[in-house]
């Protein structure tokens, strides 16, 4: 059953592995993250099955039912998704990863539920680096002093930023996406100098991945690349 998710997930690692040969990145370096919304638990399982340990979800709802069918599974849940504050309990009880973070309410409710739960909670800030009104995130000037507030203070000692995550607009045209990725990626190299544990850069879907590896993305979030495309809910 689901064969082709398989050959789907071979044939992306074996084109990631080219495609960092190619820019002289280590392969190691990229992770996966299988973006399985709208895709049901045993289409999880059978990746988990051929290796595949990180799943993406950008609804709590969703993950929380996934978790609950794939219990005995050991695997790395990342929320993508826009958060809402009511559902950060949830969220910050399952996920390992969550991509999506950036308003400083947010960052409160996660602290508080990663404290009660003795949990350090990985989290990448999300910032708009094209500055689509539609998209969320911080603009690129204010990325500086959130991080600032956040490390000053011994307030958020349940949350560690391993790293940054955008999203390209939408569009054919590769200069624009690789600008966006670009520019996520020197406004991490200025934070490394204070910040050398906010390194990760979450960025690159099915249809740019290949520029996000070229401009240095460690996690790409791709979904329609290894399940097909979404059946609509
Ligand atoms: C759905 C989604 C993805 C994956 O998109 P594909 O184009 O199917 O690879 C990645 N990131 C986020 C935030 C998403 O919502």
């Amino acid at each position: 059953m689901n064969n082709y998710l398989i050959d789907n997930l071979y044939s992306l690692k074996n084109e990631i592995r080219e495609i960092a040969v190619k820019c002289g990145r280590d392969y190691e370096s990229i992770n996966i993250v299988a973006v399985s919304k709208n895709f049901s638990s045993e289409h999880i399982r059978t990746l988990y099955e051929c290796g595949q340990k990180s799943f993406g979800e950008n609804r709590a709802q969703e993950m929380i039912d996934k978790y609950n069918e794939l219990k005995e599974l050991d695997i790395d849940w990342h929320f993508i998704g826009r958060i809402q504050t009511n559902k950060i309990k949830y969220i910050v009880q399952l996920a390992d990863y969550i991509h999506s973070v950036w308003r400083l309410k947010e960052i409160d409710e996660i602290q508080k539920r990663a404290e009660s739960l003795n949990k350090i909670q990985k989290i990448f800030l999300e910032v708009n680096v094209s500055g689509e009104e539609t998209k969320a995130g911080l603009k690129p000037s204010e990325v500086d002093d959130l991080i600032a507030n956040i490390v000053k203070t011994d307030t958020y000692q349940n949350i560690e930023i391993i790293g940054l995550m955008t999203m390209a607009p939408y569009t054919d045209d590769e200069t624009v996406i690789r600008r966006s990725f670009s520019d996520l990626r020197k406004i991490r190299d200025k934070l490394q100098s204070s910040y050398k544990t906010i390194k990760e850069l979450s960025m690159g879907m099915s249809n740019d991945y290949k520029i996000a590896i070229e401009e240095g993305a460690t996690y790409l979030r791709i979904g329609t690349r290894i399940f097909g495309e979404r059946p609509y809910k």
